[in-house]
């Protein structure tokens, strides 16, 4: 039986348990929710939120200046990296309503012409049954997810990956085809970005189609180390 239908059967029959320490009857209990870290404020890049003390905009910036900038919930640490997990790999869905009231009360007053998701490949969506970007995202009160943007090539699982390997692996591997964005300030919807290759190259073709700005909204924020193995970015 392929994982996520053992998943689902589980789902069924399995209590609910806080994502961060097990306990019964919630999805995440309350002093779990109060450890997660914001990955927003104070020692933080006012483009990317990635951690960083220097003054203003972080040196990876330099990566990203197709996007408007990274808006992100949480720190990917604690029980915010296990509820991306559960939510992606376990195939977890009962979270994702938690995880989209998160974001919301996280990251207030966010405001878009139109958001997207970061597809995932045809192979990789009937693998898992699901895209949980979507899944977030429909679980949010922004607007819900515009169709045309499509992977058209499968990447390689980007973990451990650096960040130039990253870019490598996903350039070219998007596409749009729906209406023009002309003028539009369009947000793309991710469980959780890392070196931000991914959005990035989304950002890319949203641009193309002439939105005026593209935005990244994440649940969780991964602070990049290129010197050591990364966390999950696809
Ligand atoms: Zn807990
Ligand atoms: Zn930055």
């Amino acid at each position: 039986m392929p994982p996520r239908l053992v998943q689902a059967a589980a789902d069924l029959f399995l209590p609910l348990r806080c994502a961060g320490c097990g306990a019964f009857d919630t999805a995440l209990c309350g002093p779990c929710e109060a450890s997660l870290q914001p990955a927003t404020g104070q020692g933080r890049c006012r483009h990317c939120s990635a951690r960083w003390d220097g003054a203003d905009f972080c040196p990876r910036c330099f990566h990203l200046q197709h996007l408007a900038g990274v808006r992100a919930a949480f720190e990917m640490a604690g029980p915010a990296r296990k509820l991306v997990h559960d939510l992606k790999y376990r195939y977890y869905r009962a979270i994702a309503p938690v995880m989209g009231r998160l974001l919301t009360e996280a990251l207030p007053g966010l405001s878009f012409d139109a958001c997207f998701v970061v597809p995932l490949h045809r192979s990789r969506l009937r693998e898992r049954g699901f895209n949980q970007s979507e899944l977030l995202l429909r679980n949010t009160p922004l607007p819900q997810p515009s169709p045309g943007l499509a992977r058209v090539r499968r990447t390689d699982r980007q973990v451990g990956q650096r960040i130039a390997e990253r870019r490598t692996n996903v350039a070219g591997a998007f596409v749009y085809a729906g209406p023009s964005l002309s003028g539009q300030s369009v947000a793309l919807i991710d469980d959780v970005v890392t070196t931000g290759a991914t959005v990035h190259e989304c950002a890319l073709v949203l641009r193309d189609a002439g939105a005026r700005e593209v935005w990244a909204v994440a649940f969780a924020r991964a602070s990049y180390e290129p010197a050591t193995t990364a966390p999950i970015d696809d």
